[in-house]
This record gives structure tokens, C-alpha cells and sequence, in this order.
């Protein structure tokens, strides 16, 4: 598959990043990741100049763990190579990481707290988990103080907040009914910073370090729907994208599984799929470099990246009636969103022109990590 040529090599010098990363490893990830944030292949010149000037600085990155099951981190961490993570965290100064960092205990207080004087004003906090605000916050405490004073007390100082994974955007999992710790998404908490939502269980590393590198390349987060998700991710309803849209047309549906048409890779509607109201770019940009994605193996959406996950996602398995189909705001929504990133128009999106211009998209994204597009084989699995 042809790979697009950006006039970048030409005007950058040898960038190594650590010694792991050769520039054609650069070049081909500043050209994935601008497709990934749906701009124009001119601008992946403007991205690999700011991740330049990003890998001699290297801006200040905070990272809390809260109520979470560190998931989110190892879906950063976990791919091959050269992984978003790889290059990320080359870029960045991550300052302050319990998982990841050596100090623990009170040398890890004193790491947070040299970390926010250093960087004061400038750094960007990433949060994972809920916070738990029942019982004065007893149900996540880190050296004897609550995860919202901790939350309150470093997002003061920072120049803005993303929270990774549904557990920090909206509560998720520890938030289901009857949420007995009385968790909340992080903007319940930090209401006076801008907060950005890259909700999923987990998050979908792709998105983290495509929301980093629009922060390095603009200096401001990405334009956001009106929950906080940023629209490149989550501006269109996945059902809009999914391999299989032609069988749910057509209403060809699995309806046991194992059965011929799970095999032959049907529409999951019936088997429970939460894919027409879930908005996410998984048939985009998929999962572990692509490799595969919950529907290409045979799974129904979840709704993951949705305020009501979990609750509004359960029963997982069950087709839960017409009312699931999208509204017809949601669909101007998404064929808006899908129209403005792609430069069409929603009207022309509605009429049928988006599907090729997404067609083209995800082989621009594709052809520059050099993974397989799916999307010819009509979402058999
Ligand atoms: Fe829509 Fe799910 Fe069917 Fe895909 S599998 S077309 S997301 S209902």
C-alpha cells in the first residue's frame, strides 16, 4: 500500500528520539497521527516541526492514578513497537507517575510536589480513575489525602487537564449503580480548567497521543463536543463507520453466536451492539496498532466512551429495542462532525459522500502505519 510523502524529510534534520526512533519511524507517525486527528496531510509538516521543538523541551506531564485498575496505562504502554507511548513519552517530561516512577512512598510526595514547582502554570495533568467523594473521600486515599484534594490541589496549578479512560471522564465503573463510593468524573471536580474527556475502557492510546501532539503542535486542546470529548476521536457515531453498516442496511444480523451469519461476519445489532449510540473512531484507528478492534472480532460495542457506561451499556448481550437507534439529533451530530473533519459538509455526509472521504481517511491512516485496511472485506471478521 502507497504510503503518503510529506515534504518534511527536507526541512527536519535526523530527529532521534533516545536512540529509538529513526526519522522514517518520525515521519510516518507524524503522518498517521495527523490523519488521526483529521487534518489536511499539509499539516503533518507543522507536527513534526512542534514534536521537534517538544523533544528539546520536553513540556511537563503530571499523571494521577486514582480509582482505577491502571488499565488505561497499559493501554498506553502496550503495543508494538515504535508505540505511541515510545514516542510520547520521549517527548514529554513525565514527571510524576506511581505506576511507572522509581520513588514511592514519601519520595514520591516530594516527586509530585518538586514537579509542580517546577512547571507551574504549564504542565498538563492527566488523571485516571473516578474520584470518590462519599465518606470524605475515605474510598481512595494516597498518603493519608483524598484523591479530591490531591485532584484539587495539582489541577491548580495546571494549564489543563485530560481525563483518560470513562472511569475519570464520567465515573464508569465504580459510578454504577448503586456507585457506592459516590465516584465522579474529574470535571465534577475541577470546574474552573479547561478539562478534556478521552473516555473508553480503556482509553485507546491512539487518542491519548493524538490529543498530546495537538496540545505540542497548537498549544490548546482540541475541539470538543459538549461533554469534553475531542471531536477527532468522538464527533461520529461508530455505527457510521463500522465494517459491517452494509449488513445492518441490508438486515443481515448475527442472531446466535456461532451461527452462519456471525461467521460470515453480519451486523451485531441484534446480539446486543451498542455501536449506534456510542460515538468513538474505534473502526478508525482500531486497537494494538490496528491489529483488530472489539466488532472485527465478533464482539458488539459496549458504548464504552458514553456517560452511561455502565449502567445505559447493560445487559451487554441483549438487543435492547429500536429506541437504541440513533436520534435524529445524534445523527446530524455525527454526520456534522464528520462532515466539518473532513471538510464535506454534514448535508453531503448525509447523502452518502462521507462514507468514500472516511474510506480515504482510513487509508491515509493505515497506509502510514503500514497496518492492514480492513474495510474492503466488508466487516467479515
Ligand atoms: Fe452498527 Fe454494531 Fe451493526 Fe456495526 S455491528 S453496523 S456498529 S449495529
Amino acid at each position: 500500500m502507497a504510503v503518503d510523502v510529506y515534504p518534511v524529510a527536507a526541512e527536519h534534520g535526523e530527529l532521534v528520539l533516545a536512540g529509538r526512533c529513526s526519522r522514517r519511524d518520525f515521519l510516518r507517525y507524524c503522518s498517521f497521527i495527523t490523519a488521526v486527528l483529521a487534518l489536511p496531510p499539509r499539516y503533518a509538516t507543522r507536527v513534526a516541526r512542534a514534536l521537534e521543538v517538544a523533544s528539546a523541551t520536553r513540556p511537563t506531564v503530571i499523571w494521577l492514578e486514582l480509582q482505577d485498575c491502571a488499565g488505561d496505562t497499559e493501554s498506553f504502554l502496550r503495543s508494538s513497537h515504535p508505540t505511541p507511548g515510545e514516542f510520547i513519552f520521549d517527548l514529554i517530561d513525565l514527571a510524576y507517575h506511581e505506576t511507572l516512577m522509581a520513588p514511592a512512598g514519601s519520595a514520591a510526595d516530594v516527586s509530585l510536589r518538586d514537579a509542580i514547582d517546577r512547571a507551574k502554570g504549564s504542565y498538563l495533568l492527566v488523571i485516571e480513575g473516578s474520584i470518590p467523594l462519599g465518606d470524605g473521600g475515605a474510598y481512595c486515599a494516597i498518603g493519608g489525602r483524598s484523591a479530591e484534594a490531591i485532584v484539587r490541589e495539582v489541577a491548580a496549578d495546571a494549564a489543563a487537564v485530560i481525563a483518560v479512560g470513562t472511569c475519570a471522564a464520567y465515573g464508569g465503573l465504580p459510578a454504577a449503580a448503586p456507585n457506592p463510593t459516590s465516584a465522579v468524573g474529574v470535571a465534577e471536580v475541577v470546574t474552573d480548567k479547561p478539562v478534556m474527556n478521552l473516555p473508553g475502557c480503556p482509553v485507546n492510546a491512539v487518542n491519548l497521543a493524538a490529543a498530546l501532539v495537538h496540545f505540542l503542535t497548537f498549544d490548546e486542546l482540541p475541539a470538543m463536543d459538549e461533554i469534553g470529548r475531542p471531536l477527532f476521536a468522538y464527533g461520529a457515531l461508530l455505527h457510521d463507520n463500522c465494517p459491517r453498516r452494509s449488513h445492518f442496511d441490508s438486515g443481515r444480523f448475527v442472531r446466535e453466536w456461532g451461527d452462519e451469519g456471525h461467521r460470515q461476519g453480519w451486523c451485531l445489532y441484534e446480539m446486543g451492539c451498542k455501536g449506534p449510540n456510542a460515538f468513538s473512531n474505534c473502526p478508525l484507528v482500531g486497537w494494538n496498532d490496528n491489529t483488530s478492534w472489539p466488532i472485527a472480532a465478533g464482539h458488539p460495542c459496549i458504548a464504552c466512551t458514553e456517560p452511561g457506561f455502565w449502567d445505559e451499556s447493560s445487559p451487554m448481550y441483549r438487543w435492547m429495542g429500536e429506541e437504541l437507534l440513533p436520534s435524529s439529533g445524534e445523527r446530524e451530530r455525527s454526520d456534522e462532525a464528520i462532515g466539518v473533519a473532513l471538510g464535506v459538509g454534514g448535508a453531503a455526509v448525509a447523502a452518502g459522500a462521507g462514507a468514500a472521504v472516511l474510506a480515504h481517511q482510513r487509508k491515509r491512516a493505515h497506509a502510514a502505519t503500514g497496518a492492514p485496511d480492513d474495510s474492503s472485506e466488508d466487516g467479515a471478521s
